[in-house]
């Protein structure tokens, strides 16, 4: 079959057959319809440091899809042949403390789809039933493909009480721009964006934001002051990865505030904990979604007005997935969708 592959462990991503998944007993077939590029697929693409360390060759690569389940192994129960799925990409061990308590997304053992076992770009993908989300009928197939990345957006967001809130998020990357209708969502009063890529920040505009802030030409004190702010923003949520980003928003936060950090950076970073400490900041770091909280929570929002449509800028069918993957690295782009179909 089809597959988008790492072939060979230098830059860039090539088409080629791969052998057709078979499945275990707890394992389900999925033909994949759509799939979204995620930054992850592009570290992948550019090869850097920690693919290096990570990614075996050849590997599948993608996490982020929607298809429909042909196949099914003969100890899963309550799935079914036709059922259009999406899925959690971390596979988690099933034993360790965490795991076996419900909290899966601690799990010290969890494996990647498309990053330590083959991955759903591609015809077909073998996944645990486990790992399996049911997508309603009424959520589209593009938004269902995406679930994955607005999963990470819900997990963050919804790490606090945002009711009547102030929220700063640092990062209109895809998650940051979805973080931001969560937040509206979720009842916050001002929600202030801030990046270095305006084509970013105005569709982060247009998901709700108070403000969408370029910060090489306006502060965040100063669009404080502008919202008549006087004390400081309630929640953080970090989605930038940037360490200066980060600094800047433990400066903007109030006594109290509550800080949820996502953004990875991209290596050792040096930071001054004072504000951490001085202003009693409680600090929350966010990895994956919750299984299922998060899928539950995201979907029912989905369901109830939460409109994330403006973050998927282009569509490309799959033979023209070199396009896509340009788009996707030039900065200029939202999520890029797939079609397999
Ligand atoms: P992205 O790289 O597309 O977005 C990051 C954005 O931050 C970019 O638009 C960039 O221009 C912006 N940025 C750079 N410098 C900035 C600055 N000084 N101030 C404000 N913004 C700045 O990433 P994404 O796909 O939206 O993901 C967001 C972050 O979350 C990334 O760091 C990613 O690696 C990480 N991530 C973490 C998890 C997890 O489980 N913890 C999962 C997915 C992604
Ligand atoms: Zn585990």
């Amino acid at each position: 079959m089809k597959a988008i592959v790492k072939l060979k462990p230098e830059t860039g991503i090539w088409m080629d057959r791969v052998p057709f998944p078979r499945i275990g007993h707890n394992d389900v077939l999925i033909k994949v319809l759509k799939t979204a590029i995620c930054g992850t697929d592009i570290h992948i693409y550019n090869w850097d440091p920690w693919s290096r360390k990570t990614i075996p060759t050849p590997m599948t690569i993608g996490h982020e899809f929607v298809g429909v389940i042909t196949e099914i192994g003969s100890d899963v129960r309550g799935l079914k042949v036709g059922n259009r799925v999406s899925v959690e990409g971390h596979i988690t061990c099933g034993h360790c403390r965490n795991c076996r308590a419900g909290k899966r997304h601690l799990c010290r053992n969890t494996i990647g789809v498309g990053v330590n076992r083959p991955g759903c770009f591609a015809e077909y993908i073998s996944v645990p039933a486990s790992n399996v989300f049911n997508v309603p009928e009424t959520i589209s197939d593009d938004i269902a493909a995406i679930l994955d990345p607005l999963g990470n957006a819900a997990h963050t967001a919804l790490s606090f009480d945002l009711v009547g809130e102030d929220v700063l998020i640092t990062g209109a990357g895809p998650i940051g721009i979805m973080a931001v209708a969560i937040a509206r969502h979720a009842g916050a009063r001002h929600v202030v964006i801030t990046d270095v890529n305006d084509y970013r920040l105005e569709i982060a505009a247009r998901m709700g934001a108070t403000a969408a802030v370029n910060v090489t030409r306006t502060s965040i004190a100063e669009t404080a002051s502008q919202l008549g702010m006087k004390e400081g923003f309630d929640a953080g949520l970090e989605m930038s990865g940037n360490i200066q980003a980060f600094s800047d928003m433990l400066q903007a936060m109030n006594y109290g505030g509550q800080v949820a950090i996502l953004g990875i950076p991209t290596g050792e970073v040096s930071l001054d904990l004072t504000q951490i400490i001085l202003k009693g900041l409680k600090l929350k770091g966010i990895y994956g979604r919750e299984m299922f909280e998060t899928w539950y929570k995201m979907t029912s929002m989905l369901q109830s007005q939460l409109d994330i449509s403006p973050v998927i800028t282009h569509r490309f069918g799959v033979d023209d997935f070199q396009q896509a993957f340009d788009v996707m690295r030039s900065g200029r782009s939202g999520k890029v969708i797939l079609d397999w179909d």
